[in-house]
């Protein structure tokens, strides 16, 4: 067997074991292929928990080598970023169930000259928009798609898969599922997602239920629709998405040769994903692949900040909200459900939650976009809390310091374009431009120009 495929094969599989366990600790463990969200104990949200003692079987060293030889290369499935650590993320899927494409191994984009604006000498932006539905979403919607197929061909009575979604998650559930030949359902806010992120579902030819309510409202109908119907949940409550986006922190690390940044500045809505990144920088340390932690800051929308609120009480208290409405539509969130594992995780990294106005958040990404960024509106959540911080002496000069670009530009494109022709209602755009219409006329267009360089 090639030394790089350790984790294949029944007796192997058990060499690394991992469950769904309860956040607080109640004793009930339960199979990746069972169909569960809840503990049957408390009702609150599961968690995958590897067993790190047999994990730590293999040195700090032996785990860097593997994933370096795997990392982006042809051998099916490990060149994706998620499979080419299966041992760390979900071994007990068969990888003839692995439903992949490719994903991971996004590009993290040295902020040169937007940093040398804010006076930061080493600022990078972690380009998870460069994925397959343009969005992180892909990194868990692979695990959760491969685990259902598993748990098809093992006869689970699976008649299809659901989400209720803010428009990427939608998009990945759509396109894995596609790519599977299983059946989805995305429970969609209508008129509160773009107009691309609508086109991906029904591109896929997936059902697709536009209803009048918000995300919070699509939530609580997918919950009730799954638990009645032998449709299994796709949404991150279900943790084995969590599973797939914690590699960002893998992949981060990694691609700074095993060094630890300081800051990681992640936008949040439902935040799963800040969850996420935690639980893959604790893995590693736990793991010894890495010996400290960066500190964590989750950046919220000021129209959709009920983690924001609860920090600022130093996380004593927390109550949901009704979301407003915010340019940043994807985490346009009044009741996350992964509110304890973030909050949990934001003490252990010694966090700080920021919020970013409309005009803020908008700015922040034109800003960007000027030095070659092509920002989605929640990166520029992200962006605002990061220049806020830096004003505050808290992200300093040398500090190396990542934002997660979340998604990619091009699914916000309206947002761009009313930004720049100035018209975002109550926004006063710091960088508009617009297209010059002229006739195919020799002088003009050169007078033209000329007075665009002279001043
Ligand atoms: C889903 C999403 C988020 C928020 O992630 P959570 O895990 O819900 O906090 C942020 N940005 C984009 C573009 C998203 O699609
Ligand atoms: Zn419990």
């Amino acid at each position: 067997m090639p030394e790089n495929q350790l984790d294949t094969g029944g007796t192997l599989t058990m060499e690394f074991n991992c469950w769904f366990q309860c956040i607080n600790g109640c004793s009930g463990k339960f199979g990746l292929n069972e169909i569960i969200y809840n503990c049957p104990d408390c009702g609150d949200l599961l968690e995958v928990t590897h067993d790190l003692e047999k994990l730590r079987k293999r040195s700090p060293q032996e785990w860097k080598d593997l994933f370096e030889k795997r990392y982006r290369k042809h051998d099916w499935p490990y060149g994706s970023s998620i499979w080419g650590k299966k041992e760390l993320v979900c071994p007990v899927v068969d990888n003839e169930n692995i439903v992949s494409t490719y994903e991971g191994g996004s590009n993290v984009f040295w902020a040169e000259r937007y940093g040398k604006q804010l006076g930061l000498d080493d600022l990078w932006i972690k380009q998870c928009g460069m994925a397959h539905t343009g969005s992180f979403k892909d990194l868990g919607m692979t695990v959760l798609v491969s685990m259902v197929k598993q748990m098809i061909s093992e006869g689970k009575n699976i008649r299809a898969v659901a989400c209720a979604s803010t428009g990427d998650t939608s998009a990945a559930l759509a396109a894995y599922c596609a790519v599977a030949g299983i059946p989805a359902i995305v429970f969609l806010p209508k008129d509160k997602i773009s107009f691309t992120q609508l086109i991906q579902p029904i591109t896929h030819g997936v059902l697709t239920l536009s209803l009048d309510t918000d995300f919070d409202g699509c939530m609580d109908l997918v919950k009730k629709v799954c638990k009645k119907n032998d449709i299994y949940l796709a949404n991150s409550m279900n943790s084995l998405r969590i599973e797939g986006q914690k590699t960002i922190s893998f992949e981060l690390i990694q691609q700074f040769d095993w060094e630890v940044p300081d800051f990681v500045i992640v936008p949040g809505g439902n935040l799963g994903n800040v969850s996420a990144i935690g639980k893959g920088f604790k893995m590693f340390y736990d793991l010894g692949i890495i010996n400290k932690l960066p500190r964590l800051v989750c950046a919220q929308a000021q129209k959709a900040n009920p983690l924001y609120r609860s920090f600022k009480t130093g996380f004593e208290e927390f109550q949901p909200m009704q979301a407003q409405k915010t340019l940043a539509s994807a985490i346009q969130i009044g009741n996350p459900v992964s509110i304890k594992k973030a909050i949990r995780t934001l003490k252990q990294f010694d966090g700080i939650v920021e919020e970013a106005s409309e005009a803020e958040l908008a700015n922040a990404a034109a800003k960007a976009n000027r030095t070659g960024l092509f920002c989605c509106p929640h990166t520029g959540v992200a962006l605002a809390a990061l220049e806020k911080l830096v004003k505050r002496g808290e992200v300093k000069k040398n500090h190396r310091t990542i934002v997660i670009s979340t998604a990619n530009g091009l699914k916000f494109t309206d947002f761009l374009s009313s930004y720049h022709s100035n018209q975002l209602e109550g926004i006063e755009s710091e960088y508009p431009f617009e297209p010059v219409e002229l006739p195919a006329d020799y002088d003009q267009v050169c007078d033209t120009i000329l007075k665009e360089f002279d001043s």
